[in-house]
């Protein structure tokens, strides 16, 4: 028998280990599996190189309950250790330097963990006393017991122990008995164990019998020793690859496709991502996609361990390259994982390539589906934005997709503006906007469609990162001005009919819900349509911006502001104004000629400061008039039904004539066929 001190420099590792992991007490089976695991798979090694010559025999790991001796036992048919092996690998723990890192650390346990990677000590976390009952696999070994109490003191004494391998038994805290409870046990072991490679029992199988189940005879093997993720690629069919999906996620919809990653430089990693449907809502969870390191469960809370846009997926990713026993904000500022994570953004990118070039049809086909993947990867992501410049698809409204070099072929010669700016018109809702597609597809222009749920982002994206490219949508100008091709021509009015024809055409616009409307007059070419309501992009956008901030109701109670544009050149508006100005002209005039002899003597008395009176009388007076003016051009248009029907089709084309007011247009429309 021995006693001993262990090596930690410290007195006080242990309080630490307990107080400060409390949190994560599970993991200590984790761990001590862990290191069942690695012994066992080191005696297969050595004996497949015929350094171990002796029988293997069954090499399972077995997880032991012991409710009423209290103990919870980890056993392996490992390698094993001997006095020295315990004295090196146990006494003396690699803490060098320990106690100044404690120091220095001690209110972050965490980076103590990463640091060092407390391993087998995790299990005072847990126990009271731990026992090693261990012999080695070397010929002539003699089997130890090492006892430790969680003081830094221990025993060490020679035992009768007929098998190979190593027993860990823990004698559990009384604050720790929930891990004498099998069912605890083995959700455990199906959190971290699941699909360790070599065989893990605990407990028995049960069977239904005399109404209720009972413990078999036979052991219950925990985990999948060969996961599908550690296989090769040309091994698996579709149908492999949708059994494991269902394993990650019992509840979930069959994926659209996946990524098998298979990495060995400049770093071991392998994994499956899939790629699963987004119905609607982009519902982003943290916790689809889980980290193992050989087989070993480590997390699933993957932020900043795997690229961002890779939350929208769901897989597994295996790499011994992630440090197992650490927490996240450490993974996070690791380099290593950084370039991990830059990696596999890079392999997914490589494989979207490759889909996209193999079968452009079938890539086509899936795009819709995939584009938000897209979308958000090349968002948040410049890397992958330059990797997906290739594969990034557009979509017109007529079905057709281009990539980003395709497109700029297609409408740079007919869709540049007189600054040289290529403009991609589009259109958000292909029904709504559909007189404006159209409208535009007759001016020899492509219209995209942007309906995707990421798509207002990606344009302003693409505008910033492609050379003199701008988004208007389709319903933002009237199609002649979409692309501003030439200076804008005079819309032939003088002034006074100008002030007329505005307030005819204002007075008759209806009450729209939330709708404000400015008139304008252009000319348009006598085949356009007579009026056209346009909403300008940038008011739209910034309104679209502000209602994704914060407190945006505000925002969203604000009335979408109009313009209603009247096109001069078009017959019946060319008769409306003439038959306006013909019937309008005697009465307007003298109202005119008062207004501006009103105006001269304004002039004149300001420069007289005692005539202060007569200006404030004078400028009344000028209100009244223009009153007048307003009034009769509104009592006119009143009688003029083909205001109001010019009008109504614009909004109608607009999708924004309903209820009463399509009653009244309806009612009208048929009154005029008489
Ligand atoms: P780590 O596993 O990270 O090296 P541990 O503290 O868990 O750290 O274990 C220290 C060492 O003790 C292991 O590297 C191994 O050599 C030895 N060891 C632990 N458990 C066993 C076991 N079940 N069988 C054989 N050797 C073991």
């Amino acid at each position: 028998m021995a006693n001993g001190k262990i090596g930690v420099t410290t007195e006080n590792i242990f309080p630490v280990i307990k107080k400060f992991l409390y949190s994560d007490h599970e993991i200590f089976l984790r761990e001590l599996v862990s290191n069942a695991i690695d012994a066992t798979q080191k005696l297969k090694t050595l004996s497949a190189f015929g350094d171990f010559k002796g029988e293997l025999g069954d090499m399972r790991v077995k997880v032991t309950v012991d409710k009423e001796a209290g103990t919870l036992t980890v056993s392996d048919h490992g390698i094993g250790m001997d006095a020295e092996d315990i004295d090196k690998y146990i006494n003396q723990i690699a803490f060098s330097g320990a106690e100044e890192f404690l120091n220095k650390y001690k209110d972050t346990a965490n980076s103590i963990i990463g640091h060092f990677g407390l391993g087998f000590y995790s299990a005072f976390m847990v126990s009271k006393k731990v026992e090693i009952r261990s012999l080695s696999y070397k010929e002539g070994a003699k089997a130890v017991q090492w006892t430790c109490d969680g003081s830094p003191e221990y025993q060490m004494e020679e035992i009768e122990k007929a098998e190979r391998g190593t027993d860990v038994i823990l004698y559990i805290d009384d604050d720790s008995k929930e891990f004498l409870e099998q069912s605890r046990i083995d959700a455990l072991l199906r959190k971290y164990c699941r699909f360790l490679p070599v065989p893990v029992v605990s407990g028995k199988e049960q069977e239904w019998k005399d109404g209720k189940y009972v413990d078999t005879d036979k052991d219950k093997v925990i985990n999948a020793t060969e996961p599908l993720w550690t296989k090769k690629p040309a091994e698996l069919t579709d149908k492999d690859y949708l059994e494991f999906y269902h394993e990650l996620m019992p509840m979930a919809e069959d994926p659209m496709f996946w990524i098998h990653l298979n990495v060995d430089y400049p770093f071991t990693l392998t994994g499956v991502l899939y790629f699963p449907k987004i119905e609607s809502n982009l519902d982003v969870r943290k916790d689809r996609i889980q980290l193992y390191s050989n087989q070993v469960y480590v997390t699933d809370q993957v932020e900043g361990v795997v690229p961002e846009f890779m939350t929208l997926m769901q897989g597994v990713i295996d790499s011994p390259d992630i440090p197992l026993n650490v927490s996240r904000s450490y993974l996070q500022a690791d380099r290593q994982v950084k370039q991990i994570s830059g990696y596999i953004s890079k392999k997914v990118a490589e494989k979207l390539e490759q889909m996209f070039t193999d079968d452009r049809q079938a890539y086509e086909k899936k795009w819709d589906d995939i584009a938000v993947f897209i979308d958000y990867g090349m968002l948040t992501d410049e890397k992958f934005f330059e990797w997906a410049k290739k594969f990034f698809l557009l979509k017109d409204t007529e079905g057709r997709y281009y990539t980003l070099e395709e497109y700029r072929t297609l409408v740079e010669p007919t869709q540049t503006d007189k600054d040289g700016n290529v403009i991609y018109l589009y259109a958000t809702d292909a029904t709504e906007q559909y007189s404006y597609i159209k409208a535009a597809e007759e001016k020899g222009y492509n219209v995209l469609l942007m309906n995707g749920q990421l798509d207002n982002h990606v344009l302003s994206m693409l505008e910033s990162k492609l050379e003199k490219t701008r988004f208007v949508r389709v319903d933002s100008d009237t199609p002649e001005r979409l692309i501003v091709k030439t200076d804008r021509k005079d819309a032939g009015l003088t002034p006074v009919q100008t002030d007329v024809m505005t307030t005819l055409f204002s007075s008759q616009l209806p009450q729209v819900e939330k709708a404000q409307f400015v008139v304008a007059f252009e000319s348009l070419g006598e085949n356009d349509a007579p009026a056209t309501v346009t909403q300008s992009e940038y008011m739209r956008r910034m309104k679209e911006m502000a209602a994704m901030q914060p407190g945006a109701s505000f925002y969203a109670s604000l009335p979408d502001s109009y313009q209603l544009v009247v096109n001069t050149d078009q017959p019946a508006v060319k008769k409306i104004v003439d038959l306006a100005t013909s019937s309008l002209q005697d009465r307007v005039a003298p109202l005119r000629a008062e207004i501006e002899t009103l105006n001269k003597e304004i002039e004149a008395d300001r420069k007289d400061d005692s005539k202060k009176d007569a200006v404030a009388e004078k400028e009344k007076k000028v209100a009244d008039v223009r009153k007048q003016e307003e009034d009769l051009v509104k009592d006119y248009a009143a009688t003029q039904p083909q205001v109001r029907q010019v009008i109504d089709l614009a909004l109608l084309r607009a999708n924004l004539l309903k209820g009463e007011v399509l009653t009244a247009f309806i009612k009208r429309s048929i009154s005029l066929l008489d």
